[in-house]
């Protein structure tokens, strides 16, 4: 369903060339859970973002099959402050239909009450939790009926308590069958979910395997030592 070939990105500074995704290859079934792993500065939301379309590749290319919707929620994609949550989930699909408000409303409470966020449907985003945000943020991405969803480290601000409600969230989403890939520091998370994991290093995708062999057998060392060292930290 996603194939990478070759994918490269680099961003030049002032002084130098830095690194952001480098021959980046791989593929993706459909309805398969990705785990983006790698240390900070890797590429992961490089990677992510070039297959949301929201940067351009240097060279490479990718391709979603039959599949062109692709949602996408990361940190920054933050919801708008003046919109209650019912009117941030209806905006973007009004101004793209502004005559089927009716059914887009519909659709929206459908999620909302799906998701168990029906009772903040007129809430607005400063009276909720980070992680009622986020939850609102992946819900909103959904109205689009997205066949791909890609979501960048949407608990990285997060304090464990309402880091769990996302990942929860999260859980429910992959239940329900979509073709994700899930960058992420959260190890028990990632090997709950994941059925391949993707492991970036300095823009390069150093391993990438069934989730099962790359936690259980996992050959090298330095990947064994990271995942050590985030569990030790993140789970
Ligand atoms: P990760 O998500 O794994 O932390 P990123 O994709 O954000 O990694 O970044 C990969 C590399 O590209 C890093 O070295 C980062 O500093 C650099 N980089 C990312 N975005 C930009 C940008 N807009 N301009 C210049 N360099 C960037």
């Amino acid at each position: 369903m996603i194939k990478v070939n070759h994918l490269t990105k680099r961003y030049s500074n002032f002084e130098n060339s830095e690194e952001g995704v480098i021959d980046v290859s791989f593929e993706v079934k459909k309805g398969e859970i990705v785990a983006v792993i790698g240390p900070s500065g890797s590429g992961k939301s490089t990677l992510l973002k070039l297959l949301a379309r929201l940067k351009k590749q240097d060279s490479g290319s990718y391709s979603f099959g039959d599949e062109t919707k692709i949602g996408y929620v990361s940190q920054e994609y933050t919801l708008w402050p003046h919109l209650n949550v019912l009117e941030n989930l209806t905006l973007a699909p009004e101004l793209k239909n502004p005559n089927n408000k009716t059914a887009i409303k519909k659709e929206a409470m459908k999620l909302l009450n799906k998701f168990g966020l029906e009772k903040y449907l007129e809430t607005y985003p400063h009276e909720l939790s980070g992680g009622q945000k986020q939850r609102v943020a992946l819900i909103r991405s959904l109205m689009i009926k997205p066949d791909i969803l890609l979501l960048d480290e949407v608990t990285s601000s997060l304090d464990p308590e309402l880091t769990k409600s996302v990942l929860d969230l999260i859980h429910k989403l992959a239940d329900e069958g979509y073709t994700m890939l899930v960058v992420t520091h959260h190890v028990s998370f990632a090997k709950s979910i994941a059925d391949k994991v993707l492991f970036l290093k300095k823009g390069h995708v150093l391993d990438y395997k069934d989730a099962k062999s790359f936690f259980e057998s996992q050959k090298n060392s330095e990947i064994k030592s990271f995942i050590a060292d985030i569990s030790h930290k993140y789970d």
